[in-house]
């Protein structure tokens, strides 16, 4: 049988299970209370590289749905478990704690807690009158995805469903900009669930029609020419570092890049100089490339670097030569899973999963308690894996502002 043929009779089977249904209701119950935390969460700053008071209120949500292992990881990433039911087997120490259990394999479920915008914005959400449209930096960006990880926990607890292995809810760190994935590439290459995680399935941004199952590849170069300078007038003559990396980003902006695979090239950001009358002794420019194929991406960065070089090399002079420093400030993978894989196939970190969710334009008001159940009961694994796999968004958001290809930022 086909993989999605495989897939579509499991989420059927799924669909009908009762602990699935109890999750559902709650989501649908709950958007008030989603919307609150998206409100909450917006508010707090979270500009890369200054996420730990965002993280610190994760923590607090995480403890109050009781999920377990909770805590902040060497990189700053918000974690929290929602392990299965112990029995006999798993629990051969009398006191079991989470670091006691063998190394069971576990889904990772997260979202990321960065925003793009620098500490001092101004956030002050507002909400539409008769709209449930929400504006804020970031409210989209990712308050939808973070809101959604805690529906989902939220309505694990609440329909008492415990997972056949445990789900690790992460907010993490370091996704946007120059962030480079930073909280994932430590869950995956350094942290403790290196070796656990089986199945990821990120959430992001706004909007719940697509579910992406390819990552978008980037390198980011920050490319620096630098010289003697100079007084514009008494060494005129002697290169000049601005014109140099002009005439290389000239010289790039017409290569003809590739629409399969799709490939892109950006010039972000220039500097360079310091007055009018002064030969600049360095300029630099941002350069972001993207591709979904990998190769590609090497070869346009590659064939990148060789123009950089013939021109500063064309333009220097034996008496006074420029250089050319290029830095890798961003360096993302390109991967995709198969068109037939299910949504359960162990994926690779950058691999982006968001099934659709119901809207919340219909969601009725009165939210109830917000205490856990005490005692779930286990439904099988699949309700599990059903339940951990359907994000819901508070519909508060516009619509998603990347197009599904974009897995990167
Ligand atoms: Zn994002």
């Amino acid at each position: 049988m086909p993989a999605t043929a495989s897939a579509q009779r499991r989420i059927s089977r799924l669909a009908t299970l009762t602990a699935v249904h109890r999750a559902f209701h709650w989501l649908h119950l709950h958007q008030p209370q989603l919307r609150q935390w998206q409100l909450e969460l917006v508010r707090i700053p979270a500009p890369p590289f200054g996420e730990s008071a965002r993280a610190a209120w994760f923590l607090e949500r995480f403890q109050a749905l009781g999920l377990t292992n909770l805590h902040l990881d060497d990189a700053g990433n918000a974690l929290a478990e929602l392990a299965p039911e112990l029995t006999p087997e798993l629990t051969p120490d009398p006191s079991p704690t989470p670091y006691s259990l063998p190394p069971t394999p576990c889904t990772l479920l997260s979202a990321h807690l960065d925003t793009v915008f620098p500490a001092n914005t101004p956030i002050d959400p507002t909400e539409e009158k008769d709209s449930p449209r929400i504006h804020a930096p970031g409210i989209c960006d990712n308050a939808a995805g973070l809101t959604a990880l805690l529906a989902i926990a939220a309505a694990l607890r609440f329909a008492n469903i415990t997972p056949p292995i445990p789900i690790l809810f992460a907010a993490n760190v370091g996704e946007e900009g120059e962030g480079d994935l930073r909280g994932m590439r430590h869950l995956f290459e350094r942290g403790p669930y290196r070796t656990r995680i089986a199945a990821a399935l990120i959430l992001e941004g706004g909007g719940t029609a697509a579910a992406i199952h390819r990552a978008l590849g980037s390198l980011r170069f920050r490319v620096t020419i630098t010289g003697p300078g100079g007084h514009s007038w008494a060494d005129a003559g002697t290169p000049n570092p601005i014109l140099t990396l002009s005439q290389a980003l000239t010289e790039i902006a017409a290569l003809t890049l590739p629409t399969d695979p799709l490939t892109t090239l950006n010039v972000g950001h220039i500097s360079g100089g310091t007055s009018i009358n002064s030969i600049p002794e360095s300029a630099s420019a941002l350069l972001d490339l993207r591709s979904t194929d990998s190769t590609q991406l090497v070869s346009t960065a590659t064939r990148v670097h060789q123009i950089f070089d013939d021109i500063v090399t064309t333009q220097s002079t034996t008496a006074t030569p420029l250089k050319l420093h290029i830095d890798t400030i961003g360096n993302r993978p390109a991967a995709t899973l198969p068109d037939d894989s299910p949504s359960s196939t162990p994926s690779a970190p950058s691999t982006v999963t968001s099934p659709s969710a119901p809207n919340s334009a219909s969601a009725p008001p009165t939210p109830t308690s917000l205490s856990p159940a005490a005692s779930p009961p286990s439904p099988s694994a699949a309700a599990a894996r059903a339940a951990a796999s359907t994000p819901s968004r508070s519909g508060t958001t516009p619509p998603a502002a990347k197009p599904p290809s974009a897995a990167s930022s």
